[in-house]
């Protein structure tokens, strides 16, 4: 009797911001300390994993001409960990939709990691449990972890030592997008070389954690800071602009999203959210500009009978 195919699995996962980046002295090998507070935003990604023969990826939606299709995509790359981890053969075939801008500073890569991970233990059943998970996305990048758990939460080391954060309350966001990237490595070495000779105390973590807690978002907005956004306003000025075209069109406060371009703009309300929005796009400060809200989960699988 032959076997019965299982069907694909679909799997949703979020971009993320950082609310608060600070990052330490180089380590010997060659990553930053990095305390961090991941929050995930509603932006996706979706990452279908189907048996095939494979491994094959194809990749659509926005910015999908960036993306490679070779084992450098951090997808294949977790489908080839995962069959190793699993000792099976990565004889599978998957396709990203792209929703989560390219290169963006919002972990998008990662997070079709973190995906791939979610959606292939789930077709191959293999019951792994979270713990199992988050070493193996470790392996993969500093970010993936994260996009496993999703919601708010505190990274340390290279960013990939997760612990969640209580955040009850939404927080409402315009996420102001730029045409081309920022490679990151470039952006770190851009804040070496703009710190070489000085001693930059670290950021404290404490104000933003309080500031999560509460709820507050002007209370948020006054302690949101980012250590590598000068390193990426020195690579791409016109951020500058973009900021404070933000503010003021009503933001309480705007920071470059990890190593940029993008920008994210925390706002009081969804409907001041809407209205920074449009303001944005009609200035010409950005390629495009979308609304979105955080904490929201991270990699889950989508019921068919129930999608998102
Ligand atoms: P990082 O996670 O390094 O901060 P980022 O968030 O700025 O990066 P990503 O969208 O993850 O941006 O893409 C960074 C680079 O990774 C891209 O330029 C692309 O070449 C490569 N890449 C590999 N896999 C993927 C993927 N699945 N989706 C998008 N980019 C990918």
């Amino acid at each position: 009797m032959l076997a019965a195919v299982p069907s694909p699995v679909t799997v949703r996962v979020p971009a993320k911001i950082n609310l608060h980046l600070a990052v330490g002295p180089v380590r010997p090998d060659g990553y930053h300390e990095l305390v961090t507070v991941f929050h995930a935003v509603s932006l996706y990604d979706e990452v279908s994993v189907a048996e095939g023969e494979g491994p094959s990826i194809e990749v659509h939606g926005e910015g999908a001409a960036e993306v490679p299709t070779d084992e450098t995509n951090l997808a294949l790359r977790a489908v080839l960990l995962l069959a190793e981890h699993a000792d099976r053969d990565p004889d599978v075939s998957v396709v990203l939709r792209k929703g989560i801008p390219v290169a963006g500073g919002m972990a998008g890569g990662s997070a079709d990691a973190a995906a791939a991970l979610v959606g292939l233990s789930s077709l191959w059943k293999l019951e792994l449990t979270r713990d199992e998970l988050s070493e193996l996305a470790a392996e993969l990048g500093s970010d993936v972890a994260f996009a496993l758990y999703g919601g708010t939460a505190m990274g340390t080391g290279r960013g990939e030592r997760i612990v969640p954060v209580l955040a009850r309350h939404a927080q409402h966001w315009v996420i102001a997008l730029h045409r081309g990237g920022l490679s990151t490595p470039e952006v770190f070495g851009e804040l070496d070389r703009l710190r070489s000779g000085s001693d930059a105390e670290p950021r404290p973590v404490e104000p933003v954690l309080e500031a999560i807690a509460g709820g507050d978002p002007r209370q948020l907005a006054l302690s949101l800071g980012n250590d590598l956004q000068p390193a990426a306003v020195s690579m791409a000025p016109e951020l500058r602009r973009t900021l404070r075209a933000g503010v003021d069109a009503g933001a309480l406060a705007g920071l470059v999203s990890g190593s940029g371009p993008t920008c994210a703009f925390l706002c009081a309300d969804r409907d001041r959210a809407v209205d920074v929005a449009t303001e944005l796009a009609g200035l010409g400060v950005c390629r495009t500009v979308r609304v979105a809200h955080g904490p929201v989960p991270g990699a889950r699988v989508v019921d068919p009978a129930d999608p998102p």
